[in-house]
């Protein structure tokens, strides 16, 4: 997508001095997650207590002040979306309130299968999936459960369904770096996105350096098992994943690159976490809290408008940030299972 301007933003949008336009919000609707996952999550967190997590009806409000202000497109995430009480009811609210929202999802896919059905039927036709390794006794090493076939079973429930799946894995060196050829094999078999993701120097997790498997050299591996074709970028479809096609196969191969060829520019999103705490970047801890504003009797959304208007002019380069840390440090402080992926 090419940097959307001032100019070319739609009255009242969004957008920042960059000449970036705001256009995608990611809804962390819990913190809490079924999974254990050592990159992802920190054993010492406490989690919201249940008043400070924003209900279903206050997302609701967000997505709506969201839409009226550009935002076309809203992905729910967590923690793990499906472990909080009500998941599934809230999607069919959010998509008969906002019918013409693009609604996504990321999950873990253990606790998908049963509501496959009915996520199609609320349109919900894009989810991301984030599986590491293809290994079962691997899975429960990296996240604590026994739980891999649940996951196999939730994206063949997706694909039955007619739901479009992204199978995220995060490339970690000495994990799953010897897995390539069976992730593409199985990008080969099935109609759905592979994409190896630069594991990332988040908070809560025990991120070194020498673990990231940089995504070059995954692509020169990945093409000497097969020929891939790199294709046109479309931010729209595929984020800011590289894509390539893979001869012969249903599916494609995706990188995506956060270190190592990072897509600031064209970057269009805000994170709201499960407690109203928004976020600009997701490397930069300045943190906007929405909560006591949202609630306020007097305050409410207007003023979490303008909080959102300034908080966006303000956007950080997360590159920068990454950039400008110490050698071997975090680049912000809080884990991923906390932000919302
Ligand atoms: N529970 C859901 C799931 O598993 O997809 C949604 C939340 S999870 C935090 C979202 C994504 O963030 C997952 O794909 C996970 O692999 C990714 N993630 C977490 N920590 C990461 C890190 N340090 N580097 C790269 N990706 C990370």
């Amino acid at each position: 997508m090419p940097d959307a301007g001032p100019d070319s933003a739609p009255a009242g949008a969004l957008t920042d001095a960059r000449g970036r336009t705001v256009s995608y919000l990611r809804l962390s609707v819990t913190d809490r997650c079924n999974l254990r996952c050592q990159y992802c999550d920190s054993r010492m967190r406490q989690w919201l207590s249940h008043k400070d997590v924003l209900r279903y009806e206050e997302f609701l409000d967000l997505m709506g002040l969201g839409q009226k202000l550009g935002i076309g497109k809203v992905r729910l995430t967590g923690g793990e979306p499906f472990a909080r009480r009500g998941f599934m009811e809230f999607v069919e609210a959010a998509r008969t309130r906002f019918p013409g929202l693009d609604l996504r999802l990321t999950t873990n896919a253990t606790l998908l299968t049963p509501f496959a059905p009915r996520l199609a039927a609320a349109g919900v036709t894009r989810i991301n999936i984030s599986l590491d390794t293809l290994d079962p006794a691997t899975f429960a090493r990296i996240t604590g459960q026994d739980l891999y076939h649940e996951v196999r079973r939730g994206l063949d429930a997706c694909l039955t369904a007619g739901i479009r799946v992204k199978l995220n894995a995060v490339a970690m060196r000495g994990v799953n770096d010897s897995e390539l050829a069976g992730f593409i094999d199985l990008a080969r078999q099935l109609p759905i996105d592979v994409r190896f993701i630069e594991y990332m120097p988040m908070g809560g997790s025990e991120w070194r350096p020498e673990q990231v498997w940089r995504a070059g050299e995954i692509l020169a591996e990945a093409r000497s098992l097969a020929e891939l074709t790199p294709l046109a970028r479309d931010v729209e479809v595929s984020g800011p994943a590289q894509m390539f096609s893979i001869a012969g196969g249903a599916g494609r191969f995706g990188l995506i690159t956060p270190l190592s060829n990072h897509f600031c520019g064209t970057c269009n999103r805000l994170r709201i976490t499960s407690g109203g705490v928004l976020r600009t970047c997701l490397f930069s801890d300045r943190v906007y809290r929405l909560r006591g504003a949202l609630r306020h009797p007097k305050l409410g959304l207007p003023a979490v408008e303008r909080i959102l208007r300034l908080a966006s002019q303000v956007k950080p380069l997360g590159f920068e940030l990454l950039a400008a840390r110490r050698a071997g440090e975090r680049v912000c402080a809080t884990a991923m299972s906390a932000i919302g992926g």
